[in-house]
């Protein structure tokens, strides 16, 4: 049965050519159609997109109510699968112990201790909680693991629940490994990564990661970060970073220099990292995670900055136990605008057509793709932000 969703006083579309004919350049950069309806095959595609007096019929209709309708939020970077609780540690912190990622220990050590069952019944409640705010897709990294067989369970894990998982097993230097972290190296890009894509490059992760930051004892510096990534690349993962979360350092850099598809946190950049960046537009976003600054009430990164200089600058949550233990973008959208000076427009795109680029999807409501869309309990996006904490979007079932 196709179905025609009226009732849509404002649709988002990220659709190129519908930009013209907008004065707001808001409104443009999101392809806004107003009183928009748009029909929802069989198959679950967007079969037609425009203005409610221009609809063909369909074999179901269901009315909206003058709400606006969003592409799903692309929520590119998580670290869902985990188990354990560390609440205290978020409490210590707001008291003025500061983060350096030694935490992350507390969560190995409870996911390893999971059962199958427990650790899969976990991210599932997670991504149900991040559809019900309007996530569609999501990709979920491992990295709490850190065994070789830890680690391919929680990707396994992943798989079941999204296609874009990512190996993070050079997360941090496990404590088992603390005087040994060139073994621990040689471990993630031999055996690790020999199982991972054992069974084909993309079978069990889409992607690899690496915490490089030279600030925390317990991450990769920029030649360990090195390594992963070109082993990671050689065996056919495309590459994501954790960059210049803590300080200044080579992430950035690095992740443009070798084609990685994101490079995420970016809060600590000199001139030369933003002109990297700049460079890289096309192939390397800058995935930004507010949440985290939010949560270790650290300084936010500057968006605003490299907007104006051309990068290509996405939105996610990195929901995790440590830093920042919010699934909500709406969250994230919300301080992107109020602590980063972002537009409401620039958000919402940043955390749709963006993050969904870094992730190699497209993210446009129109013909011939997936129907994956949020609707919002208001008349346009702006209440994103405008409503900060308020329960107003969802995932549309269609
Ligand atoms: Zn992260």
């Amino acid at each position: 049965m196709s179905l025609l969703l009226t009732g849509i006083a404002e649709l988002t579309t990220n659709d190129p050519e519908r930009r013209d004919g907008h004065t707001d350049p808001g409104d443009a950069l999101l392809g806004i159609v107003r009183d928009a309806a748009l029909v929802v095959s069989a198959a679950g595609e967007v079969e037609w997109v425009g203005p409610a007096a221009k609809a063909p019929a369909a074999d179901d209709r269901r009315d909206l109510g003058g709400r606006a309708v969003i592409p799903g939020f692309v929520d590119s970077h998580t670290h869902l699968v985990f188990a354990g609780d560390r609440s205290a540690e978020f409490a210590a912190r707001m008291t003025g112990t500061p983060y350096d990622g030694g935490g992350i220990a507390v969560s190995v050590a409870a996911t390893r201790a999971a059962s199958d069952d427990d650790l899969r019944a976990l991210v599932a409640s997670r991504v149900a909680e991040m559809r019900a705010q309007g996530t569609t897709t999501v990709e979920i990294k491992s990295g709490y693991g850190l065994t070789l067989d830890d680690e391919l369970r929680s990707l396994r894990v992943a798989r079941e629940l999204t296609p874009h998982t990512t190996f993070l097993g050079a997360h941090v230097v496990p404590g088992e490994y603390a005087t040994r972290r060139a073994a621990y190296v040689d471990l993630v890009t031999g055996p690790m990564l020999d199982a991972v894509v054992a069974d084909g490059p993309t079978a069990l992760a889409e992607s690899i990661d690496v915490f490089c930051e030279p600030h925390s004892a317990h991450a990769f510096d920029g030649d360990e970060a090195r390594t992963v990534l070109e082993a990671g690349r050689a065996a056919g993962l495309s590459l994501r970073v954790h960059g210049n979360q803590l300080g200044h350092g080579p992430g950035v850099r690095l992740a443009c220099e070798l084609g990685a598809r994101s490079v995420d946190h970016c809060t600590f950049l000199d001139d030369a990292d933003v002109e990297a960046l700049a460079a890289a537009r096309g192939t390397t976003v800058a995935t930004l995670l507010p949440g985290v600054e939010f949560s270790t009430r650290s300084p936010y990164p500057d968006a605003r900055a490299l907007i104006d200089a051309g990068v290509d600058v996405a939105l996610a949550s990195d929901c995790n136990p440590g830093t920042c233990y919010s699934s909500s973008i709406p969250f994230a959208i919300a301080l992107a605008v109020r602590e980063m000076g972002m537009t409401p427009a620039e958000a919402l795109h940043a955390a749709t057509a963006v993050s969904a680029r870094s992730l190699g999807l497209d993210r446009r409501v129109a013909p011939g793709q997936p129907a994956e869309l949020a609707v919002i309990d208001a008349p346009s996006h702006l209440h994103l932000a405008y409503r900060a904490g308020v329960p107003i979007v969802r995932a549309l079932d269609v």
